[in-house]
């Protein structure tokens, strides 16, 4: 398991022979697959783990349709693949869930096309679970949606998960297997010795800065790669945004994929823990990259409008939105200037100085990402790679986390994070602040109305206790966690 936060002073002098910067889901995948070549590992994350992107994507493990509909065959089978295998490995934390394709009369693409792509899809992932809906049908399961010149809907098969759970949930496996892992950790220079690199650390939570030295150096950064790559930019920041709608206001059972009417973009609206989630967005990112990223009001006025376009009968404004939630892609760029719709999301590995970088490409291809880092890295052969590439189970160790607290219906709501699984979380995921709590470790902050402060305030003695924090700290904290909530996900 993660276990307690190491004294980074424990980190000096050991001998790594890895260290993997970035705590994403990127990151946390390296630290798995090379933990379990019995590597010993160590990850440092600059702010808490899936802090940056990957508590922020639309949730799907998935084969991603548009990959084949540009034609890109390998990187879809790859997809679906690597879906069907964490379908299989963490049956808790991946559910298999049902996304539909709404057809209207002249809509582009119609049910033959549709029908083709996903009998492809389905094809390339193994199984066969697309079909048919008629506009009736349709009806009954969806009343909301708009009816003019419905015809029905393709009905296929994705999965959809908890993406900072699922962070979480590699990162104890990558420990289990012997990697030791730091949360507010950020590596400041990375110079290259003789023989080995040494790496410039400064410890967020005391402004410690130490250092330690390693044989390989990975960097995972994600949106933040080009800081430490030691080479010319490689990553185009796209900001996507999503909303929180409450599930009464616009209840769906299924994910639906709606084109946008100002652009036609596709957009999903989907249930998530309890309430509606519709996004996504598409913006180059020039916020200042050292700021949480957030979803702007043209972004969310954007999704209102999608929602009041396809579910007409709904009246939602901008202040039944419960919460928002901005990422940024790290898109590799093709340096064409094109829309960023059309940026290939596929990854990037490249080395300069010695140091490997690795960026781009998606939640649900961690695996093969990481395993194309370590071969860059000369840490596994062309022989183990390929051996790797087909192994039939990804998590060698076993690991347990308390019921409930990845299943949708689980740690979600306040009313689930009873004491015994605070300290749980505590003892064995690292929250540092108030906002890893609520935010990454659980969604609460997401996902109610007030963010999770009402839960704060009636269990103030509580977190007082469990985090050992005095007054002056509860303080601190509640103000800090106000203004990220209000700052950032507003
Ligand atoms: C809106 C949106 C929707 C998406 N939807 C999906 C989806 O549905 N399915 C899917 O498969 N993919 C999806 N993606 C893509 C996916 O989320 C990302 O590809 C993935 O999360 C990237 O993970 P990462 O680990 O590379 O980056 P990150 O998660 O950003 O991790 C990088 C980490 O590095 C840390 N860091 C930065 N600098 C330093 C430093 N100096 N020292 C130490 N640490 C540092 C950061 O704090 C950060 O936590 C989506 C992306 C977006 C933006």
């Amino acid at each position: 398991m993660i276990g307690l936060r190491p004294d980074p002073q424990q980190l000096v002098g050991q001998a790594w022979d890895l260290v993997v910067v970035g705590g994403g889901i990127t990151g946390a995948g390296v630290a798995l697959m090379a933990a379990q070549q019995g590597l010993r590992v160590l990850l440092l994350e600059k702010q808490d783990y899936a802090w940056g992107t990957s508590s922020r994507s639309s949730k799907m493990v998935h084969g991603g349709l548009r990959y084949l509909a540009q034609g890109d065959v390998r990187l879809t089978r790859e997809s679906l693949q690597e879906r069907e295998r964490l379908l299989r490995e963490l049956p808790d934390l991946v559910h298999r869930h049902t996304y539909l394709f709404p057809v209207r009369k002249g809509s582009f693409p119609g049910r033959l096309g549709l029908s083709v792509a996903l009998m492809g899809y389905d094809f390339l992932a193994g199984i066969r679970d697309h079909r048919w809906i008629s506009a009736r049908a349709l009806r009954q399961r969806a009343p909301l949606l708009k009816l003019k010149q419905l015809r029905g809907a393709m009905s296929y098969t994705d999965a959809v998960t908890d993406d900072s759970r699922l962070v979480l949930r590699i990162l104890h496996h990558a420990a289990a297997a012997g990697a030791t892992v730091v949360n507010y950790s950020a590596v400041q220079r990375i110079e290259r010795a003789a023989q080995h690199f040494q790496l410039h650390i400064q410890d967020q939570v005391n402004g410690a800065n130490y250092q330690v030295s390693s044989q390989k150096v990975i960097n995972a950064t994600g949106a933040w790669v080009d800081q430490l790559s030691n080479s010319s930019p490689r990553v185009r920041p796209l900001r996507g945004s999503h909303i929180f709608l409450p599930a009464e206001l616009l209840p769906v059972t299924d994910s639906y994929t709606l084109p946008h009417p100002d652009d036609g973009r596709p957009v999903f609206v989907f249930p998530w823990h309890g309430v509606t989630c519709v996004g996504t967005t598409d913006h180059d990112h020039t916020d200042d990259p050292q700021q949480e990223a957030y979803a702007h009001e043209h972004e969310v006025r954007y999704l209102l409008t999608l929602v009041r376009h396809a579910f007409p009968s709904v009246q939602l404004d901008r202040s039944d939105v419960i919460s928002t939630m901005a990422g940024v892609r790290p898109v590799i760029s093709s340096g064409k200037g094109l829309k960023p719709s059309q940026e290939r999301r596929d990854h990037a590995v490249w080395e300069s100085g010695g140091v490997v970088s690795v960026s781009g490409g998606k939640l649900t291809t961690f695996r093969i990402i990481a395993l194309d880092a370590l071969k860059a890295a000369g840490l596994i052969d062309e022989r183990q790679y390929r051996q790797l590439r087909k192994q039939p189970r990804m998590l060698a160790n076993a690991v347990t986390v308390p019921a409930g607290l990845e299943s949708p219906a689980g740690a979600v709501s306040a009313e689930h994070l009873t004491a015994t699984l605070l300290r749980w979380l505590v003892a064995q995921e690292q929250p540092v602040h108030l906002d890893d709590l609520l935010l990454r470790r659980t969604r609460i902050g997401n996902l109610t109305a007030d963010g999770g402060r009402g839960w704060v305030r009636t269990n103030q003695a509580l977190l007082q206790q469990v985090l050992a924090w005095d007054e002056e700290r509860f303080s601190a904290e509640s103000n800090r966690y106000d203004q990220i909530l209000k700052l950032y996900y507003n």
